[in-house]
């Protein structure tokens, strides 16, 4: 996902991101960021089944922009779980821009390298 109000690197961010346990679908689920889901092969995942009770992970290292993405995208599945990966996929993205674009959430820049060696 490429926004115009997103930064590259959510370096900082993500330490701020707490897990929780919150109602979904008529089931709980634990909430967790956690980086290196699936050993680095996935931003994100729903398991209804974990040994643990059902489980969303969202890796907080990525670009803000793609966590909130990757939030929504778990967070549909967990509640909707006959929703095909397409509609989800396209509903959470959707929803994130739509989100952005009207700056109810509002993910601010972060490019020190930008202004290294520009005068003004
Ligand atoms: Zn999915």
């Amino acid at each position: 996902m490429n926004y115009a109000k997103t930064k590259p690197q959510n370096k900082k961010g993500f330490e701020l991101m707490r897990d929780i346990i919150s109602s979904l679908g008529g089931k709980w689920f634990r909430i967790m960021f956690q980086i290196n889901v699936d050993n680095g092969d996935s931003q994100g995942n729903c398991e209804w089944d974990h040994p643990q009770g059902p489980t969303i992970r969202v890796d907080p290292s990525i670009p803000l922009c793609d966590v909130v993405d990757t939030l929504i995208h778990e967070v549909l599945h967990a509640q909707f779980r006959f929703l095909s990966e397409e509609a989800v996929l396209q509903a959470a993205t959707e929803i994130t821009k739509v989100l952005i674009d009207t700056e109810v959430i509002t993910i601010q820049e972060e490019r020190p390298d930008e202004s290294i060696g520009q005068a003004t």
